[in-house]
């Protein structure tokens, strides 16, 4: 097929893809702001604590299964690495990273926070080397003598005495197109926070948010009926976009089979398991609630995009306090990435095993907690982990041009971890609405407004 033929076939696709990135941005203001503003100062800072520490909690778990679980299969030994020249990427450096994480949660537009965020541009500089006595140096020397061919004739030969050139990268503040949800969160959360403390005066913009948050969800209750054709020419068409599938699953089996393990350990066994113990409800029946979730965040390898599904399975199929989905949700597909923060943990250690490097104890320890760091700092966007990964590798001085030895298989492995990253924020969700059941039955009165559905 050619390209234009496959950009074609994969158009069902993009406007699923249109439909779910149009409704984030009101989806997330709207329900932030009037879910924060309509909890009290005690229950929402209650939830807030419990949720952001359960969301640390449950990604450094992640991790630790991940560790484990790439020392128990050692997948480094047969890759072969593309140089970072090959890959033709720069790859900025970890505190370039760490500055952009901070510089997205408070962004000076916030109507272009809407469409661009910030990432450090890194740029290569060719520098022509300098000779040790520059002027007197010879870049040149000609050799003369005769070569024997079919006769004899003389010849020359130029040899190039000139070092090769330095390669130096170049760090400058820039953005790239894509919401910066990180920054709409912090200020939209902030807001609700500030709305809630003006009591009456903050009325009349509470119950604004809440209509938008109404009706935004009535048009995620049509477009869900698009879903399914679109999910299909979604993923049928990226893999016609594929040179060569069955390279590309002989190079980095084993790296992708174990991260799909550690996935399926945390995403089945752990994650459900707390659930159980902490509400003593069956997991199959709150997993089963938000499949339609899973199955978009396995579509669109974006928990970001999911987010609309994610709400409306939890409040119509699983029938979570919405005031609690209102906050717990749209911070989670902001700062809880369990599928990512394992997937990253595995891919440094990979990318070690790969360089035979020996990691001591102090490192893996250094890995784990970046990678949950790194975790954070991913937006819920695609392949936004293989950035943030650079924190990891030069947190213990991995090579980060290594990185480019993962992106092959990064498409596929994206999707999965998606999906996990989205069913931690609504396995969080059952548990943050069991642990605040009291809270929120005793504090019926606290939405101060009635919902306005008709
Ligand atoms: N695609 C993931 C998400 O949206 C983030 C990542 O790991 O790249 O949750």
């Amino acid at each position: 097929m050619s390209g234009q033929e496959i950009s074609y076939f994969q158009f069902p696709g993009e406007l699923l893809m249109r439909m779910l990135k149009m409704l984030i941005l009101p989806l997330v203001v709207s329900s932030l702001m009037s879910g924060l503003a309509s909890l009290d100062a005690k229950t929402s800072s209650r939830l807030g604590i419990l949720t952001v520490a359960y969301y640390l909690w449950t990604t450094f778990v992640a991790v630790i299964v991940g560790i484990i679980m790439v020392s128990i299969i050692h997948p480094g030994g047969a890759a072969q690495k593309e140089t970072m020249e090959q890959s033709g990427k720069a790859i900025m450096s970890s505190a370039d990273a760490l500055l952009d994480l901070i510089r997205n949660m408070f962004p000076a537009n916030l109507v272009e926070a809407t469409f661009k965020q910030y990432r450090t541009k890194t740029t290569p500089i060719i520098k022509s080397p300098k000779m040790a006595s520059e002027e007197a140096a010879p870049r040149q020397i000609l050799i003369y003598g005769v070569q024997e061919e079919n006769g004899s004739r003389v010849q020359n030969f130029a040899l190039d005495l000139t070092p090769p050139p330095e390669i130096v990268y170049k760090s400058e503040p820039d953005t790239i197109d894509g919401m910066n949800v990180l920054g709409i969160v912090i200020f939209s959360a902030t807001m609700g926070i500030m709305l809630g403390r003006m009591g009456d005066s903050g009325t009349p913009l509470v119950s604004f948010c809440q209509c938008l948050n109404e009706s935004v969800m009535k048009i995620v209750a049509v477009a869900v009926w698009y879903f399914p054709f679109g999910i299909v020419f979604l993923i049928a068409g990226k893999i016609l976009e594929m040179d060569d599938p069955t390279a590309v699953r002989k190079k980095l089996g084993f790296y992708a089979v174990t991260v799909v393990c550690g996935l399926v350990v945390h995403g089945l066994f752990i994650l459900p398991l707390l659930y159980f113990f902490i509400t003593k409800k069956n997991p199959i029946v709150f997993i089963r609630g938000v499949l339609q979730a899973l199955l978009i965040a396995l579509a669109t390898s974006s928990s970001s995009a999911t987010l609309p599904i994610t709400f409306k399975c939890l409040l119509e199929n699983n029938h979570i306090d919405r005031r609690i989905a209102r906050f717990v949700l749209p911070v989670g597909a902001t700062i809880n990435m369990d599928g990512t923060a394992l997937y990253e943990a595995v891919a440094a250690i990979f990318i070690a095993q790969v360089n035979n490097y020996e990691l001591d104890f102090g490192q893996i320890i250094t890995i784990s907690i970046t990678a949950t760091a790194a975790s954070i700092g991913a937006a819920g966007i695609p392949q936004a982990g293989l950035v943030t990964m650079v924190i990891v590798l030069t947190s213990v001085g991995l090579p980060t041009d290594d990185i480019t030895l993962i992106i092959a298989v990064d498409w596929a492995l994206d999707r999965f971890r998606t999906m996990i990253n989205v069913l931690g924020d609504a396995l969080a969700a059952g548990i943050m609405a069991h642990i605040c059941r009291k809270d929120f039955a005793q504090d019926t009165g606290t939405e101060k407004l009635p919902p306005c559905e008709t």
